[in-house]
């Protein structure tokens, strides 16, 4: 007997991410991007799938704690496509994170 697949009630995230990707860098989520969470990711707590525009978060591995650095993360990646992890990755989330917290101010 096959079990039915149950749909999973992860929290809904694209609002609550818009706001937050306005927050980093002021102006709104490009048009037609989602973020949503899915169950689990095998070595990765997320991921932007950018010909999808789908930005993933892991619920099963994400602690609460993590996942705000995580969704800026990836909102790098929706921001400047292409651009590989390094110094400049790495000056972009922070800049973002820091503007984050200075509007969240
Ligand atoms: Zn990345």
């Amino acid at each position: 007997m096959k079990r039915r697949k149950r749909k999973p009630a992860y929290p809904p995230l694209t609002a609550v991410a818009r706001r937050i990707y306005r927050g980093c860098f002021g102006d709104p989520l490009p048009t037609g991007w989602r973020v949503e969470y899915v169950g689990f990711m095998r070595g990765a707590l997320g991921l932007c799938i950018e010909k999808e525009k789908r930005v993933l978060l892991s619920w099963g591995d994400l602690k609460r704690s993590d996942a705000l650095a995580t969704l800026v993360h990836e909102f790098v990646h929706v921001r400047v496509p292409g651009l590989r992890h390094g110094a400049e990755f790495r000056r972009l989330e922070g800049a973002a994170m820091r503007q984050l917290w200075r509007r969240a101010a």
